[in-house]
């Protein structure tokens, strides 16, 4: 924590680590009351109220053997992740009454904690969940017959993953409202699960943990700290995943090729086991993948990830060209451990990363008058993003959806004993209660440089205001009552105020922002404008918009439109010092750019849009320019002539198309390839819509023996067209749906696939 001296009589200078760890406010005390935030936070109760909670229910209740309210919701709901927005939805109503009061929400919130204690009771082993054939499962489970991978165990999908939802839905039901009947629930099914792996060895359990789990380990250090029952606390620390902990002890990055959002809620629980225990090399991991994700994983909009994976640090190409740029999810859980992270170690630093993600992922993710939530942000130029729909959308990313515009009261203050921070500039009131101090916001940035903090006490008192002085501000000027007061604002840092304050005093902070050209942390030649913490981007196209509102398809969250050509995106052409000048300010955050208009990019909706800009001197420019049309020439027939395709070894595609398999490893090779093999099959559904696919390939690696792999095609042996380049071809049936199982003969592995597709 560094702080300021100021150049006053009142000036001091806080070592704030003798003074304690830094207290959030309740969400109960911070009120957010206009701007785009406020808005967020209306629209996305709107589509909380719009869901129906017997029909989320449906899954427990279908479990436990009781009676339905109600028919359980259909997409992810119904696919073997049954169940898991009752969880988020827990802790969406739970957090939306905190910082709302809506009775309706605390009504909904008692009833379906009530509702799944009876699923509790009727179970009568402690255990409630929604995951399909869950006893059987668990069973298998408990006996140490544990086959898992990346996002299946035992072939159930992310039923760790499922489960850490209630877990952490019934814990905030209790933390944010109070509900006492969540806590037994939670401190059963807590319970439950201690005895569930008792039997289970260290390495069973770490075999376990290979499969996508949410922060289990998160939640048991919360029931340690709800119960003080040690066993919790144990469990917490079984169930630290140990091959993502022990690289990050060593303070290696080995995330590449990982699923992204796999893994930041285990680095939030290993945080929190960091903290009960004093164990600071625990902690010191988290901030070193907090540092490694925010610094060379995280585009300017603070988004991580491509098709869901962490890219290489080094190459950011695979998400220019995706139609899957950085998952919502990933950054509702880079905000959570941001915020650990602040309050642990009381660094500001940390809030200039959680308000780049606030502002620009967080804000944007969610449609700002019909509502619906956003799976993927693209930074491919003149791509577009899908928005969910309450009856058709159960993705994970609607999950934390309902939970991200609950809580933007949580950062814009803190406290320490005596001291008021101010962390974030955003319309809102305070209501300090055990201090008596009440503080109202008011301000309209990022469209204006300033803020105006009023008091509010019962009687005259001394303690000390600090204000944020961001990264990004600049000139920063505080006045006291109207008169200027003396402070040497340094980035990144706190400017103190101590004094005797009464009631009606005010404080008025002014700065300027200045745009800058920001590149990829891969420092090729693409970037992105940011003005202040804003990113800008140009809405360049409302054309082909296919799935701009997602149907029900297990597909719906991808958008469907096609691809614009990427050499045809608008790019930047001069001296490298050309670029920022080439942007004229127009007023109100927007800015041109020869015939287009930058803005923040939150306020983009229903259209194409370009984030990211490719930059050239005038001869690279022209140098490249006949190679750039031919590869893209390339991609776009390729892509053209594809009906349907899977890539092998990415965790959501596998999902999509029905993977299924045994004695499968999968993983991520130096070409930057996923891959998957099999020392028995592996099989894949595709769909060949009105039949126009005629032709599998399947591409693989290494060397192959045609004798050792057997292809089958909806049960039949596939007729082999050719085997060449690395591709072996064959011809599929009449069929549209296409059941590919590929097994390995003669007992010899199969070489490594890494992708499958179906072609005209
Ligand atoms: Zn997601």
């Amino acid at each position: 924590m560094r702080t300021l001296l100021i150049h006053t009589i009142t000036a001091f200078l806080l070592s704030f680590s003798a003074l304690g760890q830094m207290q959030p406010f309740t969400l109960q005390e911070v009120k957010v009351t206009n701007g785009a935030f406020k808005n967020a936070q209306d629209v996305d109760m709107r589509y909380i109220l719009s869901l129906n909670p017997d029909k989320l229910l449906a899954p427990y209740l279908i479990d436990a053997g009781l009676p339905l309210k109600a028919e359980r919701y259909g997409n992810w709901e119904s696919s073997g992740l049954d169940g898991h927005i009752g969880g988020h939805y827990l802790s969406a109503l739970a957090m939306m009454y905190a910082s709302t009061g809506n009775a309706e929400l605390k009504k909904r919130l008692d009833y379906m904690v009530d509702q799944l204690a009876q699923c509790q009771a009727k179970n009568s082993n402690g255990y409630v969940g929604g995951i399909p054939q869950g006893k059987v499962f668990w069973e298998r489970i408990h006996k140490g017959d544990i086959d898992g991978s990346s996002f299946g165990l035992n072939n159930t999908w992310v039923p760790l993953y499922n489960i850490h939802k209630l877990f952490a839905g019934l814990r905030d039901a209790y933390e944010f409202t109070g509900n006492q009947q969540a806590k037994q629930v939670l401190v059963g099914l807590g319970d439950w699960f201690v005895e569930l792996i008792q039997p289970l060895s260290d390495d069973q359990i770490q075999q376990i943990l290979r499969t996508e789990h949410g922060g289990m380990n998160e939640v048991f250090a919360d029931l340690y700290l709800l119960t003080k029952n040690q066993k919790y606390l144990t469990t917490a620390q079984r169930i630290s995943h140990r091959a993502i902990l022990n690289p990050l002890l060593q303070k290696q990055d080995k995330l590449t090729g990982l699923h992204a959002n796999t893994q930041i809620p285990k680095v939030i629980g290993f945080e929190k086991i960091a903290q009960l225990t004093g164990n600071a090399d625990w902690s010191e991991a988290a901030r070193f993948f907090w540092q490694n994700v925010a610094q060379t994983r995280s585009v300017a909009f603070g988004g991580n990830s491509v098709r869901e994976h962490f890219n290489p640090t080094n190459d950011f190409s695979s998400m220019l060209k995706s139609n899957q740029g950085p998952e919502t999810c990933n950054s509702f859980n880079m905000l959570r451990l941001s915020k650990a992270l602040f309050l642990d170690k009381n660094d500001p630093t940390y809030l200039d990363f959680y308000e780049r993600v606030l502002y620009n992922h967080i804000l944007s993710s969610q449609h700002p008058q019909k509502g619906g939530f956003v799976y993927f942000t693209p930074i491919r130029p003149n791509h577009y993003r899908v928005y969910s729909q309450p009856e058709t959308s159960m993705w994970c990313c609607v999950g934390s959806g309902i939970e991200n515009h609950t809580k933007y009261g949580e950062l814009i203050y803190s406290h320490l004993a005596n001291d008021l921070f101010v962390n974030l500039f955003i319309p809102s009131t305070l209501d300090w209660k055990e201090k008596n101090i009440q503080l109202t916001q008011s301000t309209e940035f990022p469209y204006k440089n300033q803020t105006e903090l009023v008091l509010k006490l019962a009687k005259s008192q001394t303690f000390a205001l600090q204000i944020r002085s961001p990264k990004w501000a600049e000139n920063v000027e505080i006045l006291v009552n109207g008169k200027k007061y003396p402070v040497s604002a340094q980035p990144a840092q706190y400017m103190g105020i101590e004094k005797k304050w009464k009631s009606g005093d005010k404080v008025t902070v002014r700065f300027s922002t200045s745009t800058k050209l920001e590149y990829l942390p891969d420092n090729s030649n693409w970037a992105a404008f940011v003005h202040g913490p804003i990113v800008l981007a140009a809405q360049t196209a409302k054309t082909d918009l296919v799935g701009l509102f997602a149907d029900d398809s297990r597909m719906g969250h991808e958008t469907k439109g096609k691809l614009y050509p990427i050499d045809k995106a608008y790019a930047l052409i001069g001296d490298t010092d050309s670029y920022l000048s080439t942007i004229k300010p127009a007023g109100n955050l927007t800015f041109t750019l020869d015939s287009l208009t930058l803005q923040p990019f939150y306020e983009i909706h229903d259209a194409r849009y370009q984030m990211y800009f490719q930059t050239f001197t005038q001869a690279d420019f022209d140098a490249q320019k006949a190679t750039r049309r031919q590869q893209e020439a390339e991609a776009l027939a390729l892509e053209a002539r594809t009906v349907d395709k899977v890539n092998c070894g990415e965790q959501q595609p596998e999902v999509d198309h029905a993977y299924k398999g045994e004695k499968s490893d999968s993983g991520y090779d130096d070409d930057g390839r996923f891959w998957r093999n099999t020392r028995s099959y592996i099989s894949y559904q595709l769909q060949n819509k009105e039949l126009a696919g005629k032709t599998l390939e399947i591409h693989f690696s290494g060397n192959l023996k045609t004798e050792d792999v057997g292809i089958f095609i909806n049960d039949r042996a596939a007729e082999l067209l050719a085997v060449k380049d690395k591709v072996i071809t064959v011809k599929t049936d009449d069929k549209e749906l296409v059941k590919l199982k590929i097994s390995s003969e003669n007992g010899r592995p199969t070489p490594r696939f890494f992708q499958i597709r179906l072609v005209k």
